[in-house]
Order: C-alpha cells, then structure tokens, then sequence
C-alpha cells in the first residue's frame, strides 16, 4: 500500500535540496570571460557542431557526448533516454535559441557502460570530452585550466526522470592554487575567487573525496569564532585564502595526499563521482519508490558557470511559468539580487517576488525583479511564454542572472496541486495548446487522491498555536513525532502521526511518507518540505516561525504551549493554520475543472468503474463519486458487530443442522435489512453480492474473558466453546476451511444469505420502481463442481422466493476467480458461472504462494535487491497472475461470449493495474469509494492509449 503511494506522480522527493544546491552554487560564479552570447562566436560554434557531428563517433553510433549553446545543440528534447532529462533540455533550449550557457553531455549511455567495465570510462570518451571543453571555451572566451583566463564548469548528474536531489554535483570545477589568482585577476575581485576556490573544495571533497562537508563548515565555524566575525559576509580574501588553506589541510591530514590540482583529474573525478551516485542508498531507494529501473544510469551535463552574485546587477531565481499551487496563469517564483541560494536556506535572506502582482497580493514591500531589472525579467517573461508553447506545459525553470545578462539554467515541468494540474490541463485545452485527449493524459490519476481528503470543519472550535505557510492542502490530525523514524514506527503501528521537523531533507523522506501531515519551523513554499509533501499528497505547513522544536527533548513549543511527542495535533495545510488535539473534517467541494475532467474521463472510457462497498455510508460515498454499481459487498463484514456477532457466534456452535437453522433465522433479517439499503441506494445499479469467505474461527472469541462471557451470552458450556474453538483452529486459514468451502459444508448459509438477497432485491424492486439485477458472487472456487453445487441452492432458493413472493427476480450467479485453478479451469466454470470477478488478492497470493497478510515484512528485500520492482498485491504481476487473469478471460468467453468480466482485488483502484485490464477486455473494475475517481481516469487514459496503440 505504501509503495502504491509512494509512486504517486511527483518525484519531487529532495527536489529543494538539489534546487538550493543549485542555487547557491551558480550564484556562486562569474563569468569574467566573453559573453557566450557573442554573435561571431555562435556562428563558428554551430558550424563546429555540424561538421564534428557528421564524421566522428555518432556516425558510428558511439557517440558519448552532446554539446548545446549559443542556438544550436547536438541533441534535443526528444532525446531524454539518452541525454537525460535535464541534458535534453538544455539542448532543446539551446536550439530554440535562448540564452543557455554552453555546455556538453556525456550521456546515459556511457553511464551505463562504466558500470558493465569495472568502472572504467569507454575508449574514446576522453577524447570526444577534450573537444567539448575546447567548444565551451571557445563560446565563452576561456580556456580550462588556463592560469589567466579560466573556464570553470559545473558538473551535474541529470537521469531521464527527476530524482531531485538523489546524485551530486560539482559546482566551480578547474579551480586550483593557480587559476583562482586568474579568476581574481579577471573579475578584479579577489575575495569572490577564494570563496568560491573554498567552495569547490569543500564539495569536491564532499563529493568526490567522500568527506565529510561538516569537517569544512566546522572549520569555517572555528575561524570565525577565532576573529570574533559572526557572518561569511564578514570575511576577507585574505580570509577565504586562510581557510583554502586549512581545507586543503584537511583533506591532506584525512586521505594522506593533497586536494588535486590537476584539473583534468578534477574533472574526471566528478564525472566518475555522479556515475557513482546513480548506485548511492539514497538514490536506490528513489528508483524503488518510484519504479525507476536500475539500469537505466545517468548522464552527467557539464556546463560553463555563470554567477548571480557579481554585485547588484546579478540575481538568481527559480520560476514556474504557472503557479504551481493554484494553477493561475501567472509567472510566479522568487529571486534574490546578489546573493547565494545558501542565504535563503540559513534564513539569511528571504527570496523577493518575480513579478509586481505577486509582490502585491503578497503584501511584500521589497521590490519584485519586474521592479529592479525589468528588462531582465521582460525577458524572463517572453522566455516562459516560448518555453510553454515549446513544451506545452507548465514549465518550472532556474535562472541566473549575471551583470544584467539572463542565463537560462534549467526548464521542465514544473510539479504542481492537483487543484492546478486540473486548472492547467483544462486551460492549455482551452488556449488550444493541447486537445482534450492531451488533458485528460496530462493528470496522474494518483493525484486525483489530494483532492478526495477532508477538510477542517470550518465551524468547528479550534485553538490555533500558530500558522505558518499553506504548503500543502488538505488537513492532517495525528500524534506528534519529531523524527522520521518514529514516524515510521507508529505509522506501521496503524496510528496517524503529524511529523514535526525543523526544516526537512532528504534523508526525511520515509517519515514524510509515512506521516499523514509535515509541520516544519523554516523553510518557503519551495522548501523542500513543501515540494515533497504536495508531490506525495500529503498537507503541509512550512515555516512555522513561531515554532520552536527541540529535537532532543522530544518537545516543540508554540503559541506559549509546549507539546510533546505523542500529543495529539492538527494541521491546515490549506490554511497554515497549526493547532492543538483534533478537530472535525469535512469532506472537499470538487471544483468544476474536477467536473469536467471527470465527465470528459467518462465519455472516453471503456470500462465501468465500480466500487467494493458494504456500508450505506461507503455506498453513499461511492455514488457521489461516480461508481456505476458496487463490485464487491463482502458480506462478513456486514458481521463483526453487536447482536450479529452473537448471532453468527450461536450459528457457529450450534450442533446440528437444525440448531444452525435456528441461528440463522436471526441473521436473515438483518442480511436483508442492509441488501435492502444497498439496493435503494444502487437504484438499478449492479450490484454485486459475494457469500461468505472467512474462516469461521474469525468470528469467535480468543481472549479468556470473551471466551467466557460469549458461552454466558450464548448460553453453552465454555468448555463446549473452548472445544469449538480448538476444532476451527486451522494451520494455514487462507487455504483452509474459507468461501465457497463453507457453503459446501454447511449449506445453509448460503441459503440464508441468498434468501436475504432475493427478498431484499424483491422488496427493493417494489419500492424503487427500478429492476434491481442482483449478482450473487460465489468466492474461492476452485472446481467447477464447488460452483454448481453452490449455485443449484442458489437458484432453489430464488425459486422458492419468487414462490413465496409471486415476484420472478432476474438475477445472476457467478464466481470469483482467485485460485489459479480456477483461472485455468475457466472454460467449464464459465458453464454455469455468469460472470467472473478476479479476486486479485487472493489470486496473488495463491500464484506466488505469498502470504498476503505477512509478505510485508520481507518483500521490501525483493525490492531493494530488484528481484522485483512493484509489490504485487498493489500493482497486478502482469506476467504471472496477469497471464492467469487473461487466460480464464479466454477460455470463460470461449464457453459464453457474454461473460462479465471485472477485477474486485485491490488492483482495481491501482492506475496501472486498471490499464491491464483494459489490455484484457473486462468490463468493470472495482475499488474503494475514495479511489473511484482515480480509477475512472485511469480507465480512460488506458482506454485513449490503448486507441493510440492502435492507430
Ligand atoms: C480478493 O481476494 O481479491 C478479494 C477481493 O477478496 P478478499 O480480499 O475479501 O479475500
Ligand atoms: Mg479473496
């Protein structure tokens, strides 16, 4: 279940980690050398890369690296495979002739290859990479490793997909002792080369060394205490000179040989270090939450700095060219004038707003970009219109701007609410960006999930602790922790835990899952805190000022009251708002883009979505959201109550035949009291009713005192119960004494239960004036004779009911098909058997002889060790089971081409298990109320690809 979430659309995890990584580190740069936007220069580059591209390696096929800048580029966007999807990019903006600077990609393909030879580069490489550098410098007027005028590059890692933050980067590379005097000497600024010549140390080291980045800022903490200075501001060049020194120190008394000069060797080792980070625990686990294959490898972009603190002209912003919460077509994003992105993560300095009307309804009195460099952000603004109509989607993007010149970073597409992705998809389809088909393509059906969660009561009473920012919606109650392990913890526990940090990372990212809701003291509306929640669906309030936490003492205080762990609090996501204990929800308004996305998903889909439901509440909720009939009531859980229980008890224990009778003359009753209900709230839906499946030993008591106080209800000895109870004890009940094998042994039940079908549906009938079809679901065949049998009592009892009732029911008799022989044995079963429901849990379990209810606890090995990539009982093996679903769809339609097929499992709620079964042919799929929308999107994304396929 878990997993299911986690791979709910938004990579996002640790995305604000790699963002303000990103950040700070190309403010870090200026660019002293020519402009890259040099007219005579672009002409010469492209030339270059045309001529070079027709001979060398990729005439071959083996080309390893792709360079882009200055309006033209090797590659494009087509070719995230192989460039990765930052790379490709890069280059699709280089070609669309915006202002990207130049750089070169070595791509996955090389990745790959390192791996699969000892970590060893490929013959060749190193050549195609010496030329890509001379194509750098020669479009920015410098050389790498030239001691007077020096290239420095940035190396990133950039996979297909996002894995924000996940691999490393190496910021500032080709400084050493000597070209950080060229870089003072170039930009006549001294104290800027040493930090940044400390910079790179510090994350080379960190990197590519693997030491540890605290030993530097300890010694950064240290010097400054020394000289009485409390703000990097404060320090000189002759400073940051003191301190390269003391890091290459370090890294001296560490490793025993020095931090290497040669940048070549600086070079290498960078790419080498985010090969290797494709393989780091970290990024691992992302690949299994997110179903990113293992082999697919990264490819690594290395590309010319430029720097957004060169003084007051210069900035550096992150933008998305929609707002990514509400979905407002309207620029929206933050910058800060000189300044490094670490600023804003110490809480140094706060980022402005892009544009004025954001700044307005902000209330901000610091001036926007549009304000300070409007010709900067005119330009900014065209370029996001150029992006969007490129891609055709919300983009979100990174810029810097450096001496008033804009340099285009990053651009993809930007994560976003689901409140936006609606908006968006339904405005890109009315600006004619995209069709209606695209849009509908464009939403994670997963997504849909954010939009079903309660909301605070608005009238409910509430003591307000303090509010921070809205960051991401719906409302959470739960316990309070403070790490992400207790999160886990109580979360595997069955409890609901709000988890409370400081500010979130990335090593956070299986609390914030496991948490219902995130509360953090710092940190904007693109922390990482708030990114990762609104990808994961989870509320969230960020930057909680007024929040204190205190890690230590297990405690956090806020509004003047302290809370501990364990205390019980809310959170508004939508709001801000923090409070104390819990207060009542209310379920969401779906908005009219839910509507229309909604009505349009159900004009293209093929199959009906139903839901598995018992309840009249849970009946009521899966027709408001649109199920189209329930496709599973189990029945027993119409029994784990009150006078039932002890009715099903008395049946239970009864001697005989006729005492068992007795018992469920009492039960009958009430079984047609909740069909009664279901029907009229169906009106003339199917509904789909399965008999009997558990064990009865579920259904007695196993505690000492329940033990005795049922054999006093029920009035029998309680040795006789205890007796009972020691005859129903199974080893192995999931194959044992279950479903249809009850019925086989005590006829009666079914009897009663179909009694009470077809009086209720009879009545119902009456009542509601429209046909009410009842299915009655037999579970847990396995030979056709089980089913005959069960269904010749069925069909016995419906006569005798119309008898009685001078009523003649249509109705009809079918089977679940959860037993592999089952499935293979579908063509006799489909004989008598009317339809066929996969019970895809129980099919799972017993194809991969995989306890359902206990496989949680080691499946996780299968996944970390890529034994297996999804969790079968969340996403259905297609292979396996799937092969077993389409087999006795098969042989069943070969014996009746009428047969109704659906899927009752989990599955049927899961996107890519419903777009299997499209592939098959079934009819309907079923799932929880809450995940009835999600499945009616899904069906008709699988039902527009599986068209597309086929024109
Ligand atoms: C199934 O096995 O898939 C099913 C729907 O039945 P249950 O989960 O009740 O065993
Ligand atoms: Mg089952």
């Amino acid at each position: 279940m878990s997993l299911q979430s986690l791979t709910s659309f938004f990579a996002s995890a640790l995305e604000l980690q790699s963002r303000w990584l990103a950040f700070h580190a190309r403010l870090l740069e200026t660019m002293t050398s020519a402009s890259p936007g040099n007219p005579r220069q672009k002409t010469q580059m492209m030339d270059t890369i045309t001529t070079e591209g027709q001979d060398n390696p990729q005439a071959t096929g083996r080309k390893h690296v792709y360079r882009f800048g200055a309006g033209a580029a090797d590659g494009g966007a087509g070719m995230r495979n192989l460039l990765g999807g930052k790379g490709a990019n890069l280059a699709e903006m280089a070609s669309l002739g915006l202002p990207v600077p130049p750089g070169f990609t070595v791509t996955t393909d090389v990745c790959t290859a390192y791996f699969a030879n000892d970590h060893q580069f490929p013959a060749g490489l190193k050549e195609e990479v010496e030329k890509a550098l001379n194509f750098i410098g020669e479009a920015v007027g410098a050389r790498f490793g030239d001691n007077q005028n020096p290239l420095l590059v940035s190396v990133r890692s950039g996979a297909r997909v996002s894995m924000p933050g996940m691999m490393d980067t190496v910021l500032n590379l080709g400084l050493n002792d000597e070209t950080v005097e060229g870089l003072a000497r170039r930009s006549d600024d001294r104290r800027f080369a040493f930090d940044s010549y400390r910079r790179f140390i510090q994350m080379y080291s960190d990197v590519v060394l693997g030491l540890d980045h605290h030993l530097f800022e300890q010694a950064l903490e240290q010097y400054k205490n020394l000289n009485a200075m409390e703000l990097d501001t404060e320090l000189s060049a002759e400073d940051w000179a003191q301190l390269v020194e003391r890091y290459k120190q370090i890294v001296q008394d560490k490793l025993g040989k020095p931090f290497p000069q040669d940048i070549h060797e600086q070079l290498w080792g960078a790419i080498g270090a985010v090969f290797e980070s494709w393989h780091t625990a970290r990024a691992v686990t992302y690949r299994r939450l997110h179903n990113i294959p293992e082999d697919w490898g990264t490819a690594v972009n290395v590309q010319a700095m430029v720097f957004g603190n060169t003084g007051d002209r210069s900035a550096t912003g992150v933008a998305f060219t929609r707002n990514p919460s509400t979905g407002e077509n309207a620029l929206y994003g933050e910058f800060l004038v000189n300044a490094q992105g670490e600023d804003v993560v110490a809480g140094i300095r706060t980022p402005q707003y892009i544009s004025e009307a954001a700044r307005q309804a902000a209330g901000d009195d610091r001036p926007s970009l549009e304000t300070v460099m409007p010709e900067a952000f005119a330009e900014l603004r065209d370029i996001c219109l150029k992006l969007e109509r490129n891609y055709r989607d919300m983009q979100d993007i990174e810029f810097t701007i450096q001496d008033g010149k804009l340099w285009m970073l990053q651009t993809r597409a930007g994560k976003r609410t689901t409140k936006a992705a609606l908006k968006i998809a339904t405005d890109l389809t009315a600006e004619g960006l995209i069709t209606k088909e695209e849009g509908l393509l464009r939403i994670d059906p997963e997504q849909l999930d954010q939009l079903l969660h309660p909301m605070l009561d608005p009238n409910a009473k509430k003591e307000v602790l303090t509010t921070g920012l809205p960051a991401s919606p719906g409302a959470a109650t739960g316990e309070l922790v403070f790490t992400p392990d207790e999160a886990e913890t109580l979360r595997n526990l069955g409890k609901s835990v709000i988890l409370a940090r400081i500010e979130t990372s990335p090593e956070d990212i299986h609390g914030m899952h496991a948490a219902a809701g995130i509360l953090t003291a710092r940190g904007g509306m693109t922390s990482h805190a708030a990114v990762v929640a609104r990808g994961m669906g989870r509320p969230c309030v960020s930057g909680a000022k007024d929040l204190s936490i205190d890690y230590e003492g297990h405690k956090m205080t806020a509004g003047g009251r302290t809370l501990h762990r364990g205390d019980v609090i809310t959170i508004d996501g939508s709001t801000g708002e923090v409070i104390a204990g819990e207060v009542p929800t209310l379920q969401p308004e779906l908005g009219a883009d839910f509507q229309q996305l909604m009505d349009h998903a159900d004009e293209v889909r093929r199959m009906k979505v139903r839901a598995n439901a018992e309840t009249p509440r849970d009946a009521k909720q899966a027709r408001e959201f649109g199920a189209e009939g329930i496709g599973l009531c189990r029945t027993e859980h119409m029994f784990f109550e009150g006078e039932r229980t002890t009715a099903m008890r008395e049946m239970i224990v009864a001697d005989d035949e006729s005492g068992r009778r007795v018992a469920l003359a009492k039960i009958l009753p009430m079984q047609r009291q909740d069909f009664l209900e279901l029907f009229e709230i169906m009106a003339g839906l199917p509904l789909t009713i399965r008999l009997l499946d558990p064990p009865l030993h579920e259904f007695l008591p196993h505690e000492d005192s329940d033990i005795r106080e049922t054999a006093q209800r029920l009035g029998v000895d309680e040795a006789k119960l205890r007796t009972r109870l020691a005859q129903l004890k199974e080893f192995n009940p999931m194959l044992g004494h279950r479903g249809c094998r009850l019925a086989i042994s005590y006829p009666e039940i079914p009897e009663m239960q179909a009694r009470a079908i077809f009086e209720a549906a009879t009545e119902a009938g009456q009542r509601t004036g429209a046909p009410v079809v009842p299915e009655v679901m037999v579970p847990l065949v396995g030979l056709a004779g089980e089913f005959n049998e069960i269904k010749a009592r069925i069909d016995a009892t419906a006569e005798e009911v119309a008898r009685e009732t001078g009523v003649k029911l249509e109705y009809q008799v079918g089977t679940m098909i959860e037993i592999p022989r089952a499935a293979l044995r579908a063509k006799e079963i489909a004989k008598s058997a009317e339809f066929f429901s996969f019970g895809t849990n129980d099919l799972t379990q017993m194809t991969y002889g995989l306890s359902r209810d206990d496989s949680g606890s080691f499946l996780g090995d299968y996944m970390s060790r890529g034994i297996i990539t999804n969790d079968p009982f969340v996403t259905l093996d297609a292979d396996g089971v799937g092969e077993l679903v389409q087999i006795a769809s098969e042989r069943g339609r070969a014996t009746r081409t009428d047969l109704k097929l659906g899927i009752c499992g989990e599955h049927g709620g899961d996107p890519a298990s419903i777009a299997f079964c499209e592939s098959v042919g079934l009819d309907y799929v079923s799932c929880s109320p809450y995940r009835v929308p999600v499945a009616r999107l899904a069906a008709a994304q699988a039902a527009l690809r599986a068209r597309q396929t086929k024109s």
